[in-house]
Protein backbone atom coordinates (compact mmCIF):
# COMPACT_ATOMS: atom_id res chain seq x y z
CA UNK A 1 0.00 0.00 0.00
CA UNK A 2 1.50 3.20 -0.98
CA UNK A 3 1.22 6.52 0.46
CA UNK A 4 -1.98 7.53 -1.57
CA UNK A 5 -3.51 4.10 -1.36
CA UNK A 6 -3.09 4.32 2.16
CA UNK A 7 -4.80 8.04 1.81
CA UNK A 8 -8.26 6.87 -0.65
CA UNK A 9 -8.60 3.72 2.03
CA UNK A 10 -7.76 5.42 5.39
CA UNK A 11 -10.38 8.37 4.45
CA UNK A 12 -13.08 5.27 3.44
CA UNK A 13 -12.23 3.51 7.47
CA UNK A 14 -12.71 6.90 8.69
CA UNK A 15 -15.96 7.40 7.01
CA UNK A 16 -17.10 4.02 8.22
CA UNK A 17 -15.88 4.65 11.79
CA UNK A 18 -18.04 7.67 12.09
CA UNK A 19 -20.96 6.15 10.21
CA UNK A 20 -20.79 3.33 12.50
CA UNK A 21 -21.42 5.56 15.21
CA UNK A 22 -23.59 7.81 13.80
CA UNK A 23 -25.89 4.83 13.72
CA UNK A 24 -24.97 3.25 16.64
CA UNK A 25 -28.43 3.73 18.77
CA UNK A 26 -30.30 1.83 16.09
CA UNK A 27 -28.72 -1.26 16.23
CA UNK A 28 -29.34 -4.11 19.48
CA UNK A 29 -26.71 -3.40 21.45
CA UNK A 30 -25.31 -7.05 21.57
CA UNK A 31 -25.86 -10.40 19.31
CA UNK A 32 -28.07 -12.75 19.51
CA UNK A 33 -26.38 -15.42 16.41
CA UNK A 34 -25.14 -18.32 18.57
CA UNK A 35 -21.03 -19.05 19.25
CA UNK A 36 -19.47 -20.16 15.65
CA UNK A 37 -21.78 -17.96 13.87
CA UNK A 38 -18.92 -15.81 12.80
CA UNK A 39 -16.54 -18.05 12.70
CA UNK A 40 -18.71 -19.54 9.84
CA UNK A 41 -19.17 -16.86 7.96
CA UNK A 42 -15.35 -16.56 7.73
CA UNK A 43 -13.44 -18.16 5.09
CA UNK A 44 -10.83 -21.09 5.94
CA UNK A 45 -7.66 -18.95 5.17
CA UNK A 46 -6.59 -15.35 3.63
CA UNK A 47 -6.98 -15.49 -0.07
CA UNK A 48 -4.18 -16.16 -2.58
CA UNK A 49 -4.25 -12.53 -4.14
CA UNK A 50 -5.22 -9.49 -2.29
CA UNK A 51 -8.14 -7.81 -2.01
CA UNK A 52 -9.12 -3.70 -1.96
CA UNK A 53 -10.30 -2.53 1.41
CA UNK A 54 -13.44 -1.50 0.01
CA UNK A 55 -13.87 -5.81 0.55
CA UNK A 56 -12.96 -5.54 4.22
CA UNK A 57 -15.28 -3.08 4.86
CA UNK A 58 -18.32 -4.78 3.70
CA UNK A 59 -17.54 -7.65 5.11
CA UNK A 60 -17.03 -5.79 8.51
CA UNK A 61 -20.65 -5.04 7.83
CA UNK A 62 -22.21 -8.12 7.08
CA UNK A 63 -19.80 -10.62 9.23
CA UNK A 64 -17.88 -8.24 12.17
CA UNK A 65 -20.63 -5.93 13.66
CA UNK A 66 -23.62 -8.20 13.47
CA UNK A 67 -21.61 -9.81 15.99
CA UNK A 68 -20.46 -7.78 18.30
CA UNK A 69 -21.50 -6.33 21.68
CA UNK A 70 -21.43 -2.65 20.93
CA UNK A 71 -19.63 -1.02 24.06
CA UNK A 72 -20.32 2.25 22.99
CA UNK A 73 -23.99 1.96 22.31
CA UNK A 74 -26.21 4.57 23.97
CA UNK A 75 -27.95 1.21 25.69
CA UNK A 76 -24.96 -0.53 26.69
CA UNK A 77 -24.70 -0.47 30.90
CA UNK A 78 -22.41 -3.57 31.81
CA UNK A 79 -19.85 -3.75 33.47
CA UNK A 80 -17.98 -0.63 33.83
CA UNK A 81 -17.42 1.59 30.94
CA UNK A 82 -14.89 1.14 28.19
CA UNK A 83 -14.83 4.74 26.78
CA UNK A 84 -13.27 5.84 23.12
CA UNK A 85 -13.57 9.10 21.33
CA UNK A 86 -12.84 10.68 18.37
CA UNK A 87 -9.80 12.52 19.74
CA UNK A 88 -8.61 9.05 21.45
CA UNK A 89 -8.98 6.86 17.89
CA UNK A 90 -6.85 9.97 15.90
CA UNK A 91 -4.20 9.37 18.59
CA UNK A 92 -4.25 5.67 18.41
CA UNK A 93 -3.78 5.83 14.82
CA UNK A 94 -0.97 8.47 14.34
CA UNK A 95 0.48 6.47 16.73
CA UNK A 96 0.17 3.09 14.47
CA UNK A 97 1.19 5.13 11.41
CA UNK A 98 4.31 6.22 13.39
CA UNK A 99 5.07 2.87 14.63
CA UNK A 100 7.10 3.86 17.03
CA UNK A 101 8.44 1.43 19.93
CA UNK A 102 9.05 3.12 23.08
CA UNK A 103 10.86 0.68 25.38
CA UNK A 104 13.83 2.78 26.10
CA UNK A 105 13.86 6.86 25.75
CA UNK A 106 16.76 6.20 23.07
CA UNK A 107 14.17 4.52 20.88
CA UNK A 108 11.91 7.05 20.92
CA UNK A 109 12.61 9.88 22.80
CA UNK A 110 9.40 11.97 22.71
CA UNK A 111 7.25 8.81 23.37
CA UNK A 112 9.07 8.56 26.84
CA UNK A 113 8.98 12.44 27.14
CA UNK A 114 5.20 12.83 26.14
CA UNK A 115 4.13 9.77 28.40
CA UNK A 116 5.95 11.16 31.55
CA UNK A 117 4.16 15.16 30.78
CA UNK A 118 0.59 13.44 30.46
CA UNK A 119 0.94 11.63 33.36
CA UNK A 120 1.99 14.85 35.11
CA UNK A 121 -1.32 16.53 33.52
CA UNK A 122 -3.12 13.59 34.50
CA UNK A 123 -1.75 13.88 38.18
CA UNK A 124 -2.57 17.78 38.30
CA UNK A 125 -5.96 17.36 36.70
CA UNK A 126 -7.22 14.54 39.29
CA UNK A 127 -5.68 16.15 41.90
CA UNK A 128 -3.02 13.30 43.09
CA UNK A 129 -0.51 13.83 45.86
CA UNK A 130 2.79 15.41 44.92
CA UNK A 131 4.73 12.48 45.59
CA UNK A 132 3.39 11.06 42.46
CA UNK A 133 4.88 14.05 40.20
CA UNK A 134 7.81 13.31 37.91
CA UNK A 135 9.91 16.56 39.43
CA UNK A 136 10.76 14.31 42.91
CA UNK A 137 11.34 11.16 43.32
CA UNK A 138 7.78 9.60 41.73
CA UNK A 139 6.21 9.61 38.33
CA UNK A 140 3.79 7.90 36.28
CA UNK A 141 3.62 5.49 33.39
CA UNK A 142 1.32 3.78 30.72
CA UNK A 143 0.70 0.19 31.45
CA UNK A 144 -1.86 -1.41 29.39
CA UNK A 145 -4.42 -2.64 32.20
CA UNK A 146 -5.07 -2.00 35.65
CA UNK A 147 -4.12 -5.94 36.13
CA UNK A 148 -1.01 -5.03 35.25
CA UNK A 149 -0.44 -1.82 37.19
CA UNK A 150 -1.36 -4.59 40.60
CA UNK A 151 1.25 -6.89 39.14
CA UNK A 152 3.82 -4.84 38.86
CA UNK A 153 2.93 -2.96 42.66
CA UNK A 154 3.40 -6.62 44.07
CA UNK A 155 6.47 -7.14 42.65
CA UNK A 156 8.01 -3.89 43.85
CA UNK A 157 6.50 -4.90 47.01
CA UNK A 158 8.28 -8.44 47.03
CA UNK A 159 11.09 -6.32 46.12
CA UNK A 160 10.44 -4.01 48.90
CA UNK A 161 9.71 -6.91 51.62
CA UNK A 162 12.10 -9.21 51.34
CA UNK A 163 15.00 -6.72 50.92
CA UNK A 164 15.58 -7.31 47.54
CA UNK A 165 16.31 -11.24 47.63
CA UNK A 166 12.75 -12.10 45.47
CA UNK A 167 15.25 -10.83 42.38
CA UNK A 168 17.87 -13.78 43.14
CA UNK A 169 16.24 -16.19 44.97
CA UNK A 170 12.57 -15.74 44.19
CA UNK A 171 9.53 -15.81 46.37
CA UNK A 172 8.64 -18.89 49.20
CA UNK A 173 4.78 -18.95 50.48
CA UNK A 174 5.14 -17.06 53.38
CA UNK A 175 4.13 -13.23 51.50
CA UNK A 176 0.99 -12.31 51.84
CA UNK A 177 -1.13 -9.27 50.08
CA UNK A 178 -4.39 -8.04 51.44
CA UNK A 179 -7.81 -6.91 49.98
CA UNK A 180 -11.36 -6.71 51.18
CA UNK A 181 -13.74 -9.39 50.13
CA UNK A 182 -15.39 -6.72 47.18
CA UNK A 183 -11.32 -6.46 45.38
CA UNK A 184 -11.00 -6.97 41.96
CA UNK A 185 -9.84 -10.40 40.95
CA UNK A 186 -6.83 -9.07 39.23
CA UNK A 187 -5.12 -9.14 42.41
CA UNK A 188 -5.60 -12.79 43.89
CA UNK A 189 -4.33 -12.87 39.74
CA UNK A 190 -1.62 -11.06 40.48
CA UNK A 191 -0.65 -12.88 43.71
CA UNK A 192 -0.45 -15.87 41.88
CA UNK A 193 1.58 -15.38 38.45
CA UNK A 194 3.96 -13.34 41.66
CA UNK A 195 4.18 -16.84 43.47
CA UNK A 196 2.40 -16.23 46.77
CA UNK A 197 0.44 -19.26 45.98
CA UNK A 198 -3.27 -20.53 46.51
CA UNK A 199 -3.76 -18.38 50.18
CA UNK A 200 -1.49 -16.01 49.28
CA UNK A 201 -4.09 -13.30 49.16
CA UNK A 202 -6.17 -12.17 52.97
CA UNK A 203 -9.56 -11.17 51.72
CA UNK A 204 -10.40 -9.17 54.54
CA UNK A 205 -14.25 -8.35 55.27
CA UNK A 206 -16.31 -5.30 54.86
CA UNK A 207 -18.85 -3.13 56.83
CA UNK A 208 -22.41 -4.55 55.78
CA UNK A 209 -23.75 -0.85 54.47
CA UNK A 210 -20.86 0.64 52.74
CA UNK A 211 -18.97 -2.41 51.56
CA UNK A 212 -15.57 -0.61 51.96
CA UNK A 213 -12.94 -2.29 53.59
CA UNK A 214 -12.94 -2.52 57.33
CA UNK A 215 -9.48 -0.97 59.04
CA UNK A 216 -9.73 -3.19 62.54
CA UNK A 217 -10.00 -6.69 60.66
CA UNK A 218 -7.05 -5.50 58.03
CA UNK A 219 -4.81 -4.98 61.28
CA UNK A 220 -6.09 -8.34 62.52
CA UNK A 221 -5.11 -10.02 59.51
CA UNK A 222 -2.07 -8.83 59.55
CA UNK A 223 -1.01 -9.10 63.47
CA UNK A 224 -2.39 -13.00 62.50
CA UNK A 225 0.19 -13.66 60.12
CA UNK A 226 3.54 -11.88 61.44
CA UNK A 227 2.34 -13.62 64.89
CA UNK A 228 2.72 -16.95 62.66
CA UNK A 229 6.23 -15.79 60.53
CA UNK A 230 4.72 -14.77 57.79
CA UNK A 231 5.52 -11.39 55.76
CA UNK A 232 2.37 -8.73 55.05
CA UNK A 233 4.02 -7.66 51.77
CA UNK A 234 1.39 -5.42 49.95
CA UNK A 235 -2.42 -3.98 50.95
CA UNK A 236 -4.42 -3.35 47.97
CA UNK A 237 -7.31 -0.77 48.57
CA UNK A 238 -10.00 0.20 46.07
CA UNK A 239 -11.40 3.06 45.46
CA UNK A 240 -14.67 2.00 43.21
CA UNK A 241 -14.86 -1.64 43.85
CA UNK A 242 -16.09 -3.69 40.42
CA UNK A 243 -19.63 -5.02 42.45
CA UNK A 244 -21.03 -2.01 43.92
CA UNK A 245 -18.22 1.13 43.75
CA UNK A 246 -17.53 1.24 47.08
CA UNK A 247 -14.45 3.40 48.63
CA UNK A 248 -12.15 1.84 51.09
CA UNK A 249 -10.93 4.12 53.86
CA UNK A 250 -7.87 5.08 52.55
CA UNK A 251 -6.58 7.41 55.70
CA UNK A 252 -7.00 4.20 58.02
CA UNK A 253 -6.05 1.69 55.62
CA UNK A 254 -2.53 4.10 54.95
CA UNK A 255 -1.48 4.00 58.40
CA UNK A 256 -1.93 0.62 59.32
CA UNK A 257 0.28 0.38 55.92
CA UNK A 258 2.53 2.96 57.45
CA UNK A 259 2.99 1.17 60.91
CA UNK A 260 3.77 -2.10 59.33
CA UNK A 261 5.68 -0.73 56.52
CA UNK A 262 3.44 -2.43 54.12
CA UNK A 263 3.41 -1.61 50.35
CA UNK A 264 -0.28 0.59 50.06
CA UNK A 265 -1.61 0.09 46.23
CA UNK A 266 -4.19 1.81 45.63
CA UNK A 267 -6.64 0.30 43.00
CA UNK A 268 -8.68 2.90 41.26
CA UNK A 269 -9.64 1.63 37.96
CA UNK A 270 -12.69 3.16 37.34
CA UNK A 271 -13.21 5.81 39.52
CA UNK A 272 -10.01 7.41 39.79
CA UNK A 273 -11.70 9.30 36.89
CA UNK A 274 -13.98 10.87 38.78
CA UNK A 275 -11.57 13.13 40.62
CA UNK A 276 -11.08 15.28 37.21
CA UNK A 277 -14.13 16.52 39.52
CA UNK A 278 -12.92 18.38 42.45
CA UNK A 279 -16.03 17.64 44.08
CA UNK A 280 -15.62 14.04 43.86
CA UNK A 281 -12.26 14.16 45.09
CA UNK A 282 -12.95 12.89 48.16
CA UNK A 283 -12.81 9.52 47.60
CA UNK A 284 -9.11 10.38 46.96
CA UNK A 285 -8.87 11.46 50.78
CA UNK A 286 -5.74 9.65 52.41
CA UNK A 287 -4.02 8.99 49.06
CA UNK A 288 -0.84 10.43 50.44
CA UNK A 289 0.02 7.59 52.34
CA UNK A 290 0.34 5.06 48.88
CA UNK A 291 3.18 3.62 47.59
CA UNK A 292 1.45 3.27 43.80
CA UNK A 293 -2.17 4.00 42.51
CA UNK A 294 -4.07 3.57 39.16
CA UNK A 295 -6.67 3.95 37.33
CA UNK A 296 -7.85 3.63 33.89
CA UNK A 297 -8.81 6.61 31.38
CA UNK A 298 -10.37 3.75 29.19
CA UNK A 299 -12.85 2.98 31.72
CA UNK A 300 -14.29 6.58 32.26
CA UNK A 301 -12.01 9.12 30.41
CA UNK A 302 -13.30 8.91 27.30
CA UNK A 303 -9.59 7.28 25.95
CA UNK A 304 -9.70 4.07 24.14
CA UNK A 305 -8.31 0.34 25.61
CA UNK A 306 -5.87 0.13 26.15
CA UNK A 307 -4.56 2.39 28.81
CA UNK A 308 -3.99 2.60 32.29
CA UNK A 309 -2.07 5.48 34.16
CA UNK A 310 0.05 4.02 36.69
CA UNK A 311 2.04 6.32 39.45
CA UNK A 312 4.81 5.09 41.93
CA UNK A 313 5.94 7.64 44.72
CA UNK A 314 9.30 6.43 44.36
CA UNK A 315 10.79 5.17 40.83
CA UNK A 316 13.85 4.04 41.59
CA UNK A 317 12.41 0.90 43.75
CA UNK A 318 10.82 0.27 40.46
CA UNK A 319 13.33 -0.14 38.26
CA UNK A 320 15.39 -1.68 40.99
CA UNK A 321 12.95 -4.61 41.28
CA UNK A 322 12.54 -4.81 37.52
CA UNK A 323 15.39 -3.75 35.78
CA UNK A 324 17.39 -6.36 33.26
CA UNK A 325 19.98 -5.08 31.28
CA UNK A 326 21.22 -7.12 28.40
CA UNK A 327 23.90 -6.10 26.13
CA UNK A 328 22.10 -5.65 22.95
CA UNK A 329 20.16 -2.54 24.94
CA UNK A 330 22.81 -0.83 26.12
CA UNK A 331 23.24 2.85 25.42
CA UNK A 332 24.73 6.03 26.10
CA UNK A 333 21.62 7.67 27.09
CA UNK A 334 20.57 5.14 29.22
CA UNK A 335 24.22 4.95 30.91
CA UNK A 336 24.08 8.77 31.56
CA UNK A 337 20.88 8.36 33.81
CA UNK A 338 19.47 10.92 33.03
CA UNK A 339 16.17 9.42 30.83
CA UNK A 340 13.69 7.34 31.88
CA UNK A 341 13.44 3.48 30.17
CA UNK A 342 9.56 2.60 30.77
CA UNK A 343 10.90 -0.98 29.86
CA UNK A 344 11.85 -1.09 33.56
CA UNK A 345 8.65 -0.24 34.71
CA UNK A 346 6.51 -2.81 33.28
CA UNK A 347 6.46 -6.41 32.49
CA UNK A 348 7.14 -6.41 28.99
CA UNK A 349 9.92 -5.19 27.01
CA UNK A 350 8.79 -3.41 24.35
CA UNK A 351 5.73 -0.62 24.63
CA UNK A 352 3.31 1.76 22.11
CA UNK A 353 3.06 5.00 21.91
CA UNK A 354 -0.28 5.22 24.28
CA UNK A 355 0.65 8.87 25.07
CA UNK A 356 -0.67 10.56 21.66
CA UNK A 357 -4.05 9.04 22.52
CA UNK A 358 -4.02 10.51 25.81
CA UNK A 359 -2.63 13.74 24.14
CA UNK A 360 -5.13 14.05 21.83
CA UNK A 361 -8.29 13.63 24.72
CA UNK A 362 -6.42 15.86 26.88
CA UNK A 363 -6.31 18.90 24.34
CA UNK A 364 -9.48 17.97 22.67
CA UNK A 365 -11.42 18.18 25.67
CA UNK A 366 -9.78 20.49 27.77
CA UNK A 367 -10.22 20.08 31.82
CA UNK A 368 -14.10 21.38 31.40
CA UNK A 369 -15.07 18.94 28.54
CA UNK A 370 -13.53 16.06 30.55
CA UNK A 371 -15.48 17.37 33.91
CA UNK A 372 -18.84 17.91 31.94
CA UNK A 373 -18.56 13.77 30.58
CA UNK A 374 -17.96 12.61 34.17
CA UNK A 375 -20.80 14.94 35.59
CA UNK A 376 -23.22 13.45 33.11
CA UNK A 377 -22.63 10.62 34.21
CA UNK A 378 -22.99 11.37 37.80
CA UNK A 379 -26.31 13.12 37.32
CA UNK A 380 -27.89 10.26 34.99
CA UNK A 381 -27.14 7.55 37.60
CA UNK A 382 -28.64 9.45 40.13
CA UNK A 383 -31.85 10.26 37.71
CA UNK A 384 -31.88 6.46 36.94
CA UNK A 385 -31.61 5.95 41.03
CA UNK A 386 -34.19 8.16 41.10
CA UNK A 387 -36.44 5.75 39.39
CA UNK A 388 -35.82 2.60 41.60
CA UNK A 389 -36.41 4.82 44.83
CA UNK A 390 -39.52 6.27 43.81
CA UNK A 391 -40.88 2.14 42.46
CA UNK A 392 -41.99 0.05 45.46
CA UNK A 393 -41.44 -3.05 43.61
CA UNK A 394 -37.37 -1.90 43.76
CA UNK A 395 -34.57 -1.39 45.80
CA UNK A 396 -31.00 0.08 45.80
CA UNK A 397 -28.68 -2.12 47.02
CA UNK A 398 -25.60 -0.42 47.42
CA UNK A 399 -24.88 3.62 47.35
CA UNK A 400 -24.25 5.05 43.89
CA UNK A 401 -21.24 7.63 44.35
CA UNK A 402 -20.26 7.34 40.98
CA UNK A 403 -22.42 6.47 37.73
CA UNK A 404 -23.08 2.49 38.42
CA UNK A 405 -26.13 1.77 39.89
CA UNK A 406 -26.65 -1.36 42.02
CA UNK A 407 -30.41 -2.17 42.37
CA UNK A 408 -32.92 -5.20 42.79
CA UNK A 409 -36.64 -6.37 41.85
CA UNK A 410 -38.16 -7.21 45.72
CA UNK A 411 -39.06 -10.39 45.18
CA UNK A 412 -43.11 -11.42 44.72
CA UNK A 413 -46.08 -11.93 47.27
CA UNK A 414 -45.89 -14.79 49.37
CA UNK A 415 -47.58 -17.02 46.80
CA UNK A 416 -44.52 -16.66 44.40
CA UNK A 417 -42.49 -18.98 45.04
CA UNK A 418 -39.56 -18.21 42.81
CA UNK A 419 -37.02 -16.73 44.86
CA UNK A 420 -35.48 -12.74 44.58
CA UNK A 421 -32.46 -14.45 42.78
CA UNK A 422 -34.55 -16.05 40.18
CA UNK A 423 -37.12 -13.07 39.53
CA UNK A 424 -33.86 -10.30 39.34
CA UNK A 425 -32.43 -13.32 36.74
CA UNK A 426 -35.25 -13.33 34.90
CA UNK A 427 -35.34 -9.70 34.72
CA UNK A 428 -32.14 -9.55 33.72
CA UNK A 429 -32.34 -11.81 31.00
CA UNK A 430 -35.62 -10.18 29.34
CA UNK A 431 -34.53 -7.33 29.21
CA UNK A 432 -31.36 -7.99 27.67
CA UNK A 433 -32.82 -10.20 25.22
CA UNK A 434 -34.65 -7.16 23.49
CA UNK A 435 -31.29 -6.09 22.50
CA UNK A 436 -32.00 -2.36 23.37
CA UNK A 437 -30.20 -2.22 26.35
CA UNK A 438 -27.44 -4.40 27.92
CA UNK A 439 -26.81 -4.42 31.61
CA UNK A 440 -25.08 -7.31 33.50
CA UNK A 441 -25.16 -8.04 37.65
CA UNK A 442 -23.22 -8.75 40.67
CA UNK A 443 -23.50 -10.61 44.09
CA UNK A 444 -24.50 -7.79 46.83
CA UNK A 445 -24.29 -9.51 50.25
CA UNK A 446 -24.86 -13.32 48.57
CA UNK A 447 -28.24 -11.57 46.31
CA UNK A 448 -28.66 -11.49 43.00
CA UNK A 449 -28.21 -7.84 42.17
CA UNK A 450 -28.51 -6.13 38.63
CA UNK A 451 -26.26 -3.09 37.67
CA UNK A 452 -26.20 -0.17 35.27
CA UNK A 453 -23.17 1.76 34.54
CA UNK A 454 -23.94 4.94 32.96
CA UNK A 455 -20.68 5.16 30.55
CA UNK A 456 -21.39 6.33 26.71
CA UNK A 457 -20.60 8.99 25.59
CA UNK A 458 -23.70 9.22 23.50
CA UNK A 459 -25.83 8.31 26.61
CA UNK A 460 -28.29 10.75 27.71
CA UNK A 461 -31.63 11.00 30.24
CA UNK A 462 -33.84 9.65 27.23
CA UNK A 463 -31.43 6.65 27.16
CA UNK A 464 -31.53 5.83 30.45
CA UNK A 465 -35.66 6.65 31.34
CA UNK A 466 -36.45 4.10 28.10
CA UNK A 467 -33.91 2.06 29.94
CA UNK A 468 -35.89 2.45 32.97
CA UNK A 469 -39.35 2.36 31.18
CA UNK A 470 -38.08 -1.12 29.88
CA UNK A 471 -37.25 -2.48 33.47
CA UNK A 472 -40.57 -1.20 34.61
CA UNK A 473 -42.56 -3.20 32.04
CA UNK A 474 -40.69 -5.99 32.30
CA UNK A 475 -41.40 -6.43 35.89
CA UNK A 476 -44.77 -5.73 35.68
CA UNK A 477 -45.02 -8.64 33.52
CA UNK A 478 -42.89 -11.09 35.28
CA UNK A 479 -44.63 -10.05 38.68
CA UNK A 480 -47.89 -10.91 37.21
CA UNK A 481 -47.60 -14.02 35.00
CA UNK A 482 -48.02 -17.21 37.11
CA UNK A 483 -44.35 -18.48 38.20
N1 LIG B 1 -9.76 -3.11 39.32
C1 LIG B 1 -11.04 -2.75 39.34
C2 LIG B 1 -11.60 -2.08 40.58
C3 LIG B 1 -11.85 -2.98 38.22
O1 LIG B 1 -13.15 -2.64 38.28
C4 LIG B 1 -11.31 -3.59 37.08
C5 LIG B 1 -12.14 -3.85 35.91
O2 LIG B 1 -13.29 -3.55 35.83
C6 LIG B 1 -9.95 -3.95 37.11
C7 LIG B 1 -9.21 -3.71 38.24
C8 LIG B 1 -9.30 -4.59 35.93
O3 LIG B 1 -9.16 -3.63 34.94
P1 LIG B 1 -8.32 -3.93 33.62
O4 LIG B 1 -9.28 -4.51 32.66
O5 LIG B 1 -7.83 -2.57 33.22
O6 LIG B 1 -7.22 -4.86 33.97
Amino acid sequence: MDAEEFRRAGHAVVDWIADYWATLGQRPVTSSDPPGTITAALPAGPPVHGEPVDAVLADLDRVITPGLTHWQHPGFFGYFPANTSGPSVLGDLVSSGLGVQGMLWATGPACTELETVMLDWLAGLLGLPERFHSAGRGGGVIQDSASSATLVATLVALHRASGGRWRDVGVDRRYRAYTSTQGHSSIEKAARIAGLGDDGVRPIEVDPDTLAMRPEALRAAIRADLAAGEVPTIVVATVGTTSTTAVDPLPAIGAICAEYGIWLHVDAAYAGAAAVCPELRWAHDGLEYADSYCFDPHKWLLTGFDCDAFWVADSAELVGALTVMPEFLRNAATESGAVVDYRDWQVPLGRRFRALKLWFVLRWYGVEGLRAHIRSGVALAARFAGHVLADDRFELAAPHPFSLVCFRLRPGDENDVRSGDEINAALLARVNGTGRVHLTHTRVAGRYTLRLAVGSPQTTGRHVDEAWDLLSATADALLTEPP
